[in-house]
C-alpha cells in the first residue's frame, strides 16, 4: 500500500501533472492529444490514481463520440488506421470500453489487409481483428436493413404530391444501381445521405419521409453498435467501465 500511495503522490505532484490543464489547449488533433494521454492513462491505472486517469479519459474522450449526439457533432477525417488502432489496442489495456464501439465503426471501413497486417505503428490483436471484420459484415447487415432501407424499401409519404406509386417507382428508376452497389460494398451505415437524383425526382414530401426514417436509422445503428462488436449494450460498458475500476480501487485499498 505504502508502495501505490507513493506513486499517487508523485503522480499528483509532478511538475508536468500540476499543468495539466494548461496542456489541454495545445493538443487540436486527435493525434497530438493520443501522444500526450496514452502514457499517463496507461501509469495512472496501473497505479490506480483514479482522479488522473479520469482526466486523461476525458481529454481523448472529447474526441471519441460516445452518444449519437456528439458522433453528428464534427468531422472523423483525422482518423488514420495508425490512430485506431492505437486508441483500440489502448482502451483494451486501461479498460475504457465507451472507446471501442466508434473505433470499430472507423476500422470496419478500413480495406481488409490494413486491419490483418496493420500499420508499422500498430497492430491489432487477433481477437480484435476478427471482431472488426465479423462486425463490419453485421454493419453492412444493419445499413441494408435499417438505416438505409428507406431508400431500398420504398414508402411514399402520406402527404405525396404526386400520384401514390409515382415517387416510389421514381426512386427505383434513378441510378439505382449504384446505390445498391454501394450499400452492399461500403461502410456507412451512421452516416446521413440523401441520394442526389432522388431530389430530382421524387416529390419533396416523400423526399423529408424517406430522411426521417432514415435518420431514425442512423440512430438506430449507433444504439446497437457495441452488440456488433462483442461489447454488450452501452449500458453493458458503462457499468463494465465503472465497475472494473471500483473494484480494482477496493481491491487496493480495503484492510486484509
Ligand atoms: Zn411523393
Amino acid at each position: 500500500v505504502i508502495h501505490v500511495v507513493s506513486v499517487d503522490i508523485v503522480l499528483r505532484t509532478h511538475p508536468l501533472i500540476r499543468y495539466f490543464n494548461g496542456f489541454l489547449s495545445l493538443f487540436e488533433d486527435v493525434s497530438d492529444t493520443l501522444a500526450f494521454v496514452s502514457g499517463i492513462l496507461r501509469l495512472s491505472t496501473k497505479y490506480y490514481v483514479q482522479r488522473l486517469r479520469q482526466q486523461c479519459i476525458d481529454i481523448l474522450g472529447r474526441k471519441i463520440p460516445t452518444s449519437f449526439l456528439t458522433f453528428r457533432s464534427r468531422r472523423y477525417s483525422e482518423f488514420s488506421a495508425d490512430i485506431c488502432f492505437s486508441i483500440i489496442n489502448l482502451a483494451r489495456e486501461t479498460n475504457v470500453p465507451e472507446w471501442l464501439p466508434f473505433m470499430f465503426y472507423l476500422c470496419a471501413r478500413l480495406p481488409t489487409n490494413l486491419v490483418l497486417n496493420g500499420t508499422a505503428a500498430a497492430v491489432l490483436s487477433w481477437k480484435d481483428r476478427a471482431i472488426c471484420l465479423a462486425g463490419r459484415a453485421k454493419l453492412l447487415h444493419a445499413q441494408r436493413t435499417i438505416s438505409y432501407a428507406p431508400f431500398i424499401d420504398i414508402k411514399h409519404s402520406a402527404s405525396c404530391e404526386n400520384h401514390p406509386t409515382l415517387c416510389a417507382s421514381r426512386i427505383l428508376e434513378t441510378n439505382w444501381i449504384n446505390w445498391e452497389r454501394q450499400i452492399f460494398v461500403e461502410i456507412f451505415a451512421l452516416e446521413s445521405h440523401t441520394p442526389i437524383s432522388m431530389k430530382h425526382h421524387v416529390c419533396p414530401p416523400c423526399v423529408e419521409y424517406a430522411m426521417l426514417q432514415h435518420r431514425e436509422g442512423c440512430e438506430k445503428v449507433w444504439d446497437i453498435l457495441p452488440g456488433m462488436f462483442q461489447l454488450g449494450s452501452w449500458e453493458d460498458i458503462w457499468n463494465r467501465q465503472n465497475d472494473d475500476i471500483s473494484i480494482m480501487l477496493t481491491s487496493i485499498f480495503s484492510p486484509s
